[in-house]
């Protein structure tokens, strides 16, 4: 590394949705220019750049704008093209490297990386073809998830096997495709936990607290913070969690997510080369975000000190939730909570399963921030008072 990217220089992003909108605001406080790259002309962080780029990844001309723009280069997520991240790196610095977002958007290759480094992962096998699937399921055994190795994200390309029949549906509905797949043991886990890992050129190193994540349908759904475990278990997460990001070398925002075992075991599920979800609650419950954190790393400056100013639960407004949360009533209710940080993604259409926002509730006990994430998650279910009456 040269030195750092300084202030009033622009700062490139691929992919334009919520996460490149809350680090572009991040950067701009910092006083950085923001180009987003992203195919969508919806994606929300293009509404707020200084120079928003609404075209195909293939596109050469756009790609020549994009670089000449640019002095360092990084991505709000892991599937955008390698190749488009290799040909910037090539002009400008990219962080995380390309390498490492390659690794870390295939499941298969992810994996097999952090077993080759030691690092405990879910028992899995690799199925290359459809006909293929029988035999990894077979090594692995049912009960058994199978994941597509590409391109899958919450709970997308995910398919639960727990018998023979159920197998046999999968293959049918595959044949013919080409792809790869991962068979994963499923693993009746206590609890999912994450730990964002920030990471610098120099190796200078900050971890957020330990977290816990409940999912729904395979999507994150809630994040507590800090998780409900012993404090010798969020010790062995964190610790776990660095040894992941040193041992991929990485530059950025990393996201560690964890699988707790009843027996107190962790297995690692996955690793997010970027800010995440679960990370959300960083905005307003710590005094550097995890967005500010990786304008810092990106652009070589010095890390911020993390503290967690209180203890928080995020919840996401999933689908048809900001109608009822994000509008009206709803809405209202939110803004005169005290404690509740409303965030709301602007996103123009809404779709089930597709995440418009999110609410953190900060309290002074842990109890009272989690008593509140469930009075709206309850309101989020019984929308209609009449429905909720015995
Ligand atoms: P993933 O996209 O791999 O993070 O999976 C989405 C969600 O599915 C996770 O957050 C878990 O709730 C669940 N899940 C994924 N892999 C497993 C597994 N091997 N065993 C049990 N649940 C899993």
């Amino acid at each position: 590394m040269t030195g750092p990217v300084e202030p009033g220089s622009t700062v490139g992003v691929l992919g334009g949705g919520q996460l490149g909108a809350m680090f572009t605001v991040a950067a701009r406080r910092l006083g950085y220019r923001i180009a987003v790259w992203d195919p969508d002309p919806d994606a929300p962080a293009l509404t707020i750049a200084d120079l928003p780029l609404s075209r195909p990844f293939e596109d050469a001309s756009a790609f020549t704008v994009f670089v000449g723009s640019i002095s360092v280069a990084t991505y709000e997520w892991e599937n955008v093209p390698v190749s488009v991240s290799e040909a910037l790196e090539r002009q400008v610095p990219v962080r995380p490297a390309s390498r490492i977002l390659k690794i870390l958007q295939n499941r298969f290759e992810q994996k097999s990386f952090l077993s080759s480094r030691g690092v405990p992962v879910t028992p899995f096998r690799v199925a290359s073809d459809p006909e293929a699937l029988t035999e990894a399921v077979a090594a692995v055994g049912f009960p058994c998830l199978c994941k597509i190795a590409t391109q899958g994200y919450d709970g997308k390309g995910q398919w639960r096997l727990s018998d023979q029949q159920s197998l046999d549906g999968l293959c049918r509905q595959l044949r013919g495709q080409k792809g790869q797949w991962v068979v994963e043991q499923f693993l009746a886990f206590e609890k999912e936990l994450s730990v964002l890992v920030v990471r610098a050129a120099e190796g200078d190193r900050r971890l957020y607290p330990l977290v816990e994540n409940i999912h729904e349908a395979g999507i994150l759904r809630t994040t507590r913070v800090p998780a409900e475990v012993d404090p010798r278990t969020a010790e062995k997460a964190r610790t776990l969690a660095g040894s992941v990001v040193e041992a991929l070398e990485g530059v950025g925002v990393f996201c560690v997510e964890l699988f707790l075992m009843p027996d107190g075991r962790l297995f690692v599920n996955e690793v997010a080369p970027r800010p995440h979800n679960s990370g959300h609650y960083t905005l307003d419950a710590c005094t550097v975000s995890q967005f500010e954190q990786q304008v810092r790393a990106v652009c070589g400056l010095p890390l911020g000190e993390v503290q967690l100013l209180s203890p928080a639960v995020m919840v996401n407004l999933i689908g048809d939730d900001v109608n009822r949360a994000g509008a009206g009533e709803g809405l209202a209710e939110l803004l005169r909570r005290p404690g509740a940080k409303l965030h709301l993604y602007g996103k123009k259409s809404v779709r089930p399963g597709r995440k418009m926002g999110h609410v953190t509730f900060l309290a002074e006990k842990p109890e009272a921030a989690w008593e509140a994430a469930l009075a709206l998650r309850q309101a989020l279910r019984n929308p209609d008072p009449h429905e909720a009456a015995p």
